[in-house]
């Protein structure tokens, strides 16, 4: 029962750090832990997408990337109206990465969006492409890299608090603690919480795109093509299959906020 001890003391750790570093997620209002300053955050965004830039290739003219930059950036314009202050740190950039086989989009803290050109045909049109790019937004607003990182800080302290509490004890036990720990950490946290965090950032994609003045509608018609495709391709890209919510799910999810994208898209269009 001692080894109780240590689990208190990593509670009340999270407890003080949530008390002080908890804020809520713009246009959600979800609750999240932040132990990140936002500046460090952009920081290492902009840092790895140098990086990914230098060591990938990357389509640098022609119709696609024009159309990928003009879409990032109406949805960009869009979402600086609605979230001035959270877009502070943000140097957007829209990058298409040439991999035909990559059927992937990805968002850095910073405004960093990548997307690969496999992914294009699944797109399909300009709207199909607002979806993948709002979403993608939708991950830069929320935070959600700083989140994870805020999440794995967690654990690291977690980890070494237990670490040092079990010093004195049999390295079979600790070893055992040590295993438990992370898989209750992987199984418990972490997994359930980024599934969380794909739903808000469909959610608050669909916004963005109507926003923008793209119709919320095609989010679906992207999702359901999508879903197709993986389908098709059986489970050989289970990683982002896994991380991504069940496309049924999904779906279900889109159509219950699909009204209110609605109305969102209505007032954008009778203004452009
Ligand atoms: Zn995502």
């Amino acid at each position: 029962m001692r080894i109780l001890r240590p689990f208190m003391f990593l509670l009340t750790a999270a407890a003080v750090a949530i008390l002080t570093a908890c804020t809520t997620v713009p246009g959600t209002g979800r609750p999240q832990l932040l132990l990140i300053d936002p500046a460090q955050e952009a920081r290492m965004g902009f840092q790895a997408f140098q990086e990914m830039k230098r060591k990938e290739p990357i389509v640098k003219q022609g119709a696609q990337v024009k159309r990928l930059r003009r879409v990032g950036k109406r949805i960009a314009s869009a979402v600086e109206l609605r979230h001035p202050k959270e877009v502070r740190h943000a140097k957007w950039e829209f990058v298409l990465f040439r991999d035909p086989n990559n059927v992937n989009a990805f968002a850095l803290p910073g405004g960093k969006v990548g997307v690969y050109t496999g992914m294009l045909p699944i797109t399909k049109n300009e709207a199909g492409l607002a979806t993948v790019i709002a979403h993608e937004i939708a991950h830069v607003i929320a935070r959600h890299g700083g989140e994870r990182m805020s999440q794995s800080k967690l654990v690291e302290v977690g980890g070494s608090v237990l670490s040092g509490a079990l010093g004195g004890k049999s390295q079979t036990a600790h070893d055992l603690v040590m295993q438990a720990y992370s898989l209750g950490t992987r199984v418990g946290v972490l997994l359930p919480y980024s599934r969380t965090q794909e739903s808000e950032a469909d959610h608050l994609g669909l916004s963005y795109m109507a926003r923008a003045g793209y119709d919320p509608q095609e989010a679906i018609a992207f999702w359901q093509r999508f879903s197709r495709h993986n389908r098709k391709r059986g489970d050989k890209q289970p990683e982002f299959l896994r991380t991504h919510p069940l496309d049924r799910t999904r779906i279900a999810q889109l159509r219950r906020q699909m009204p209110k994208a609605l109305q969102e898209y209505r007032r954008a269009k009778s203004r452009r």
